[in-house]
């Protein structure tokens, strides 16, 4: 970490993702030992477009709002990545998420680049109707780099797949045909696949099967805590619990709540559905949000936002393990302090990469108009997930380093040797 970095979590002041991106990906080029032409070249974001959105509100009142797409990479495919509807989003959050990206299809091996999208609005003040203005617009504000050779959204927070039926449309209106391998993770019945809506909690469940292998750990019995109970963290839980996983304590952007007897997962993803958050639901008490991350448990699953768990609460996490099913929860500095607790590190870029996995799957299936069974899907995501664990282990047995510069060191060399392979254009 640099100085000026170590100082941000010192203080306290907001980490920017950007910087952690970019800290985690030198780490790696060091290693590696990166040329030093293709390390500036993947340092930087290939292309960013800042687009205004103007929506016409209920009230007949114009607002306008902030929107970003950002290729980081393209090399080794099209430009892949969710978007993201949050107050908080900024312009180096999203360069972050599409930096990220381009790691995670290198280490699952699937042929595509990084890409993130992101509009800074709180789509909770907004109507259904005004949600569907801002997405149309902001749809064809970046609709010079989409398509589906170029670039393919997906869902990310605060989005899903409504938000993805109305991209598919407004692209397909433009175009005058309907393309439905524009976007992924749209509803089944147009073109979506089985098993996507699922696939990111899924894929966390998978991995941590694969590290519990690897560890010679039990599954069964083992208390989780997850932090985000939205797609990645509900659908986490929905398929951790089958294999004997308890939900002791859930967070999200109402409030945390415990129960040392076990939360119910489906009864919790409904509750949240109803009611808009976990907060109330029955059987549990409520804590600190602060505390829940530090509570005593065998796996702690951050499912929300980035920067989380910092140089600040690193040293308070009780947690054996650590799956990422959000982006960048984890810094550098807490990745340090984690790593000398002995604590296992499940980095993101191998741990939430079940999404964009099920999201080549629904590409490929539209491209060629052939859909798949769900157990077809699963399975294939199994394999990938299995796999693509097994390899970073590897890594990080063969070099002696922790899971998430394993990760790095294959996916970086992956991308590195793809720039290589095509040269400098022209
Ligand atoms: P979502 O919108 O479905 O859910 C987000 C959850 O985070 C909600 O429960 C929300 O209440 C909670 N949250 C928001 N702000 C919070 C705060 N300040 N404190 C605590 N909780 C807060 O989003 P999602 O799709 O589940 O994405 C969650 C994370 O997983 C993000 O980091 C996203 O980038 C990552 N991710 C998502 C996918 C995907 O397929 N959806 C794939 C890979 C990674």
């Amino acid at each position: 970490m640099t100085q000026q970095a170590a100082g941000r979590e010192a203080t306290g002041a907001k980490i920017n993702p950007w910087h952690v991106a970019q800290e985690q990906f030198d780490l790696a080029a060091d290693r590696l030992d990166l040329d030093p032409s293709i390390r500036r070249v993947l340092r930087r974001p290939r292309r960013e477009l800042t687009v205004s959105v103007p929506v016409r509100m209920d009230d007949g009142d114009t607002q306008v709002f902030e929107g970003y797409r950002v290729h980081h990479n393209i090399t080794r495919g099209p430009a892949k990545g969710g978007i993201r509807y949050h107050p908080d989003v900024t312009l180096d959050e999203v360069r972050a998420l599409a930096m990220w990206m381009t790691w995670k299809c290198a280490v699952v091996g699937i042929p595509f680049g990084g890409a993130k999208g992101g509009v800074v609005v709180d789509p909770s003040r907004l109507s259904r109707h005004e949600i569907e203005g801002l997405t149309r617009r902001y749809t064809t504000e970046i609709s010079v780099l989409l398509g589906p050779d170029s670039d393919i959204p997906a869902p990310d927070v605060n989005t899903n797949a409504q938000t993805m039926a109305w991209i598919m449309d407004t692209y397909s209106m433009h175009v005058g045909h309907t393309v439905p391998a524009v976007v992924t993770g749209k509803p089944v019945h147009l073109g979506g696949s089985l098993g996507r809506r699922e696939a990111t909690g899924h894929g966390v469940t998978f991995t941590l099967q694969a590290a519990a292998d690897a560890l010679g750990v039990k599954l069964e019995g083992m208390r989780a805590v997850i932090q985000g109970y939205g797609n990645v963290g509900s659908h986490f839980a929905l398929s951790a619990q089958p294999l004997g996983i308890k939900v002791i304590a859930v967070g999200d952007a109402g409030g945390a709540v415990m129960s040392e007897g076990g939360i119910d997962a489906a009864q919790a993803a409904d509750w949240v559905q109803r009611n808009g958050s976990i907060v109330g639901f029955p059987g549990t008490r409520p804590i600190d949000p602060g505390e829940l991350l530090e509570l005593e448990c065998d796996v702690l699953v951050p499912a929300a936002l980035e920067n989380v768990i910092t140089g600040a609460n690193a040293g308070r996490i009780r947690a054996r393990i650590v799956a990422e099913g959000a982006n960048g929860p984890t810094t550098p500095e807490a990745d340090r302090i984690l790593q000398s607790k002995g604590v296992f590190m499940l980095p993101d870029i191998l741990a939430n990469a079940g999404g964009v996995t099920v999201s080549y799957f629904e590409w490929v299936q539209d491209l060629n108009r052939d859909f798949w069974d769900h157990e077809v899907v699963v399975a294939k995501l199994r394999t990938i997930m299995f796999r693509s664990f097994d390899e970073v282990w590897a890594m990080s047995q063969r070099e002696k380093v922790d899971m998430r510069t394993a990760a790095y060191l294959l996916a970086v060399d992956r991308v590195a040797q793809a720039t290589a392979e095509r040269g400098i254009y022209p």
